[in-house]
């Protein structure tokens, strides 16, 4: 019995890598001073912030100021969303994707109440954005446009250079959110010609709770929160500066093992693919006409209910998700297989493997001995509660979701 845990859930968050622990632990007599002090201490501390805030740009290829830091993806986000439009003049126009990630879709609709238009564009059924759709729905009244780079829950890539540029010659400030992309695809600003890049330190082997906004410099931005000048008055409050050293080394190693460490997952993400649909009936995967990120596998089991198999593989010691694990607390099905027009049926038995820089081939081989058993089970009850003595971890999920399923 092999009992090592097998985390495929590296869309929700990665693990801390070493040399970001080790990164942090170097800085942290320095960075427990407040940057924004006079004294010695605090003239340390900025230095660890500017020192950070250069690196980051570097790897980003843009000039320092226009790095804010922030809390994380979700706060990135909203202040690209909301304090875009809240400089622009009530009325203006912003328009996003269908499958934007809850903290742009949550801040449009929020704007929305506010009097500000939104416009949700759809997609098609392999999940990406079409350019002609994008480009007509531009006005003389866009203030923004909002589609992220890859998919949290599919990994579709969007067009984002075409996208950018069709924008910006419209007069739109465009913004990614890019939050899925520093393991895997290249975010060098320039090349990109984005006007705001969201990132988030825990999705590429940094901290939790620390992110960054890019913004191009001129870009008219009111920050969301009141307070003091930190952070060009972009976003006011002491700065989390540990997380930030911890986020600038990780940003560091995610650029420089990029190349290779894309190509390995590519192909270990391609043999779990292959190796389900040869083992397991009535499957799709969900995005697979589309690039996608090679780490992300969304795979539908027809007629099944995605949690109960995300039960089954996590009592197998197999860690997945169902849906968007940021937002599996409730149960809700994907609004992003919906945008896609996946019917309920296939909706609903979807499961997201994501892999990391650290995933192994034996693990993939081990999830697909694991895993056919587990659906036919799931699938035939009655024969598998006979086989296996128990409820296939049932009373498990309805403790769960009784819990209310946080993560
Ligand atoms: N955007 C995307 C694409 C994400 O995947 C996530 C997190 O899952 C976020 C934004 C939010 O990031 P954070 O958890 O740092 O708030």
């Amino acid at each position: 019995m092999n009992s090592e845990r097998i985390y495929l859930d590296n869309a929700a968050t990665t693990p801390l890598r070493a040399e970001v622990v080790e990164a942090m632990r170097g800085a942290a007599v320095d960075a427990d001073y407040n940057p924004s002090s006079l004294h010695a201490e605090g003239r340390k501390a900025a230095r660890l912030l500017d020192s950070s805030r250069d690196r980051v740009a570097a790897v980003l290829g843009v000039h320092r100021n226009e790095i804010t830091f922030t809390s994380g993806g979700t706060e990135s986000d909203n202040l690209a969303v909301a304090g875009t439009m809240r400089a622009a003049a009530r009325g203006s126009q912003m328009v996003c994707s269908a499958v934007e990630h809850h903290a742009v879709l949550a801040a449009v609709r929020a704007l929305a109440d506010d009097g500000y238009r939104p416009t949700v564009l759809s997609v098609g059924s392999d999940g990406r954005v079409e350019l002609e759709t994008f480009s007509a729905a531009l006005g003389s009244s866009t203030a923004l446009a909002s589609v992220m780079y890859a998919n949290n829950e599919t990994g579709v890539i969007q067009p984002i250079t075409e996208l950018a540029a069709t924008a910006r010659a419209r007069g739109a400030v465009f913004h990614t959110d890019a939050v899925q992309a520093p393991d895997w695809l290249p975010i060098q600003v320039p090349s990109l010609g984005v006007d705001l890049l969201s990132l988030s330190a825990h999705k590429f082997g940094g901290p939790k709770g620390v992110g960054l906004l890019y913004a191009r410099r001129g870009t008219a931005m009111h920050p969301l929160i009141a307070g003091g000048g930190q952070e060009f008055g972009r976003r006011p409050g002491t700065e989390n500066l540990l997380g930030i050293t911890g986020m600038a080394r990780a940003l560091e190693l995610a650029a420089a093992e990029r190349a290779a460490a894309s190509d390995r997952i590519r192909g270990l993400r391609d043999s779990l693919e292959s190796g389900i649909a040869s083992s397991v009936p009535d499957v799709r995967i969900n995005g697979a006409g589309a690039d996608r990120l090679p780490n992300i596998c969304n795979v539908s089991f027809n007629g099944l209910e995605s949690a109960a198999l995300l039960v089954a593989l996590d009592l197998a010691g197999i860690a997945v998700s169902a849906g968007s694990a940021c937002t599996s607390g409730s149960l809700e099905p994907s609004h992003v297989l919906a945008a896609m027009g996946l019917e309920p049926g296939w909706r609903r038995g979807a499961i997201r493997f994501s892999f990391g820089p650290g995933t192994t081939a034996a693990q993939v081989d081990r999830v697909l001995t694991i895993l056919p058993p587990l659906v036919d089970g799931l699938r035939h009850p009655s024969t598998a509660r006979a086989a296996a003595g128990n409820d296939g971890g049932m009373g498990r999920l309805k403790e769960r979701t009784a819990r209310g399923w946080r993560q």
